[in-house]
Formats: C-alpha cells, sequence, structure tokens
C-alpha cells in the first residue's frame, strides 16, 4: 500500500458558534476520483476550502503528501498551494485580461516561467479543453461553457498534483453543463486526481472511484458509486439519494 495523496484527520471547523465540519476524516490516494454530494449547507465547500488551507480549519490534520498543511505557515502555504488546483463555480477569471493571459498569470507569477514557457503551456491546455481558438479573446464574450473550460485550463497550467472542484457546473446554463462534464470525464479518465462537489449524479456514479455523502457536517457515508446509489447504508443518505435520483 502507498500512502494517499491526501490524508484528512479528524478535521473540524467552527465559525463563530456554528460548528460547520464534524469530524471529517478521509483519505484520497494519487489518480483517485472522488465526488462529494449532499444537500446545500453541509459544509461541503467548507471542507474543500479546508483542505486546501483557503480557510483555517480549527483543528484536525491535512495530510498533503507527507505535509501537515495545517500546521504550515502562509509563506509555505503559498508555496505547496499551487499543488491544489481549484475550480469554482463562478470560474473566476480575470475579466480584464485575455484568456491566454488568464492562463499565463500564476506560472509566470508563482512558477517563475518566462512569456514563452507560460505561453507554451497554456496553449497546450488551452488545446485540450477545445479552447486554443479563444486564446486571444476575451471572458465576457465566451458562453458559461467554455468559460469553466477555460478556468480548468487554467488550474491545468499550472500542473497541480490534485484538482478541486466545487460545483463547477451549478451556474451554467443547462445546454452548457454536458461540455464542461465531458473535459472532466477526460481528465478523471487519465492520470488526474480529482475531488469534485457535484450534483450531477450520473457524472459522480460514472467517473467517481468513491463517493462521500456529506449531511450536518459530517461525512456520513463513503462507498463507491455502484455501493452507495443502489445501497445506501444510512437512513440519511437513503433520503438523499431518493430525492436526486
Ligand atoms: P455546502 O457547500 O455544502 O452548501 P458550505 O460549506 O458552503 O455548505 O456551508 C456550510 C455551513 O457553513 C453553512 O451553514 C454556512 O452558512 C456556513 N459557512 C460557510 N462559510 C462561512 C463563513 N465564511 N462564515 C460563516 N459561516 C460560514
Ligand atoms: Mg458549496
Amino acid at each position: 500500500m502507498t500512502n494517499p495523496l491526501i490524508a484528512v484527520k479528524h478535521l473540524k471547523k467552527t465559525f463563530e458558534k456554528n460548528e460547520v465540519l464534524k469530524d471529517i476524516n478521509g483519505e484520497i490516494n494519487a489518480g483517485q476520483v472522488v465526488c462529494i454530494i449532499g444537500p446545500s449547507g453541509s459544509g461541503k465547500s467548507t471542507l474543500l476550502r479546508c483542505i486546501n488551507q483557503l480557510e483555517r480549519p480549527t483543528s484536525g490534520i491535512v495530510d498533503f503528501d507527507g505535509t501537515d498543511l495545517v500546521q504550515e505557515s502562509d509563506q509555505d502555504l503559498a508555496k505547496l498551494g499551487e499543488k491544489i488546483g481549484m475550480v469554482f463555480q463562478n470560474f473566476n477569471l480575470f475579466p480584464n485580461m485575455s484568456v491566454i493571459s488568464n492562463l499565463k498569470l500564476a506560472p509566470m507569477r508563482v512558477k517563475g516561467l518566462s512569456d514563452e514557457e507560460a505561453t507554451k503551456i497554456g496553449m497546450k491546455y488551452l488545446t485540450s479543453v477545445g479552447l486554443a481558438d479563444k486564446a486571444e479573446a476575451y471572458p465576457n464574450s465566451l458562453s458559461g461553457g467554455q468559460k469553466q473550460r477555460v478556468a480548468i485550463a487554467r488550474a491545468l497550467a499550472m500542473e497541480p498534483q490534485v484538482l478541486f472542484f466545487d460545483e463547477p457546473t451549478s451556474a451554467l446554463d443547462p445546454e452548457n453543463v454536458g461540455e464542461v462534464l465531458k473535459v472532466m470525464k477526460t481528465l478523471a479518465d487519465g492520470t488526474m486526481t480529482m475531488v469534485v462537489v457535484t450534483h450531477e449524479m450520473n457524472f459522480a456514479k460514472q467517473v467517481s472511484d468513491e463517493i462521500w455523502f456529506m449531511a450536518d457536517g459530517v461525512i456520513q457515508e463513503k462507498n463507491t458509486p455502484a455501493e452507495l446509489f443502489t445501497n445506501p447504508q444510512n437512513p440519511k443518505t437513503q433520503d438523499f439519494i431518493g430525492k436526486v435520483l
């Protein structure tokens, strides 16, 4: 057995008096795809943000490739941060920059790549999401699906060890969802390690090695999609699956 890439141990997060994450435990192996499902407000986004340290956990351990991120200084986290890519619901593209400039920014600023190197890598990943012809376009001229594919390419351009997605298709018009899921499925079928918060149950079924069902700040049940969707054990999982399928 090799060590997991990410091991979350006894993770807790409290906002004021609101205990949002209650003793979360889970492991993600390199190359695995984990989908996190559950009702809104259950703590899914907070969990992603506490793993990648966009939010500081109240207590617990987030072991990333042998380093506990919770114990790291902000300065050291900046270096580690580039190893975890993140794709948000609302794309978070810079509207005043062309698509290729969006992709080049972090590789140049954070990794110190030259303009030429960053352009080459940027074009490689833009091509991989089928948008090489949009390199000079501005985000506002793109559809939601195209914006999200650019955001995925931008995350990939940092060549992270793992990619987190927080409801990447929730802000899209229905006709744009498929093209984004297709790009994600191609990544998942490759070697990319992915953690995906999603309401797209068919997608979760198709690509996940494991599904984590969250409710009330607790991972209520973890299982393979085949088991979790056909034979949920926890009454809360049963209730949720009954509503969404
Ligand atoms: P989900 O992504 O499953 O919908 P969230 O992680 O966004 O759930 O939110 C879980 C709970 O944490 C909610 O009650 C929300 O109000 C609370 N919460 C999330 N972020 C903050 C914050 N920055 N400050 C205070 N409360 C927060
Ligand atoms: Mg959320």
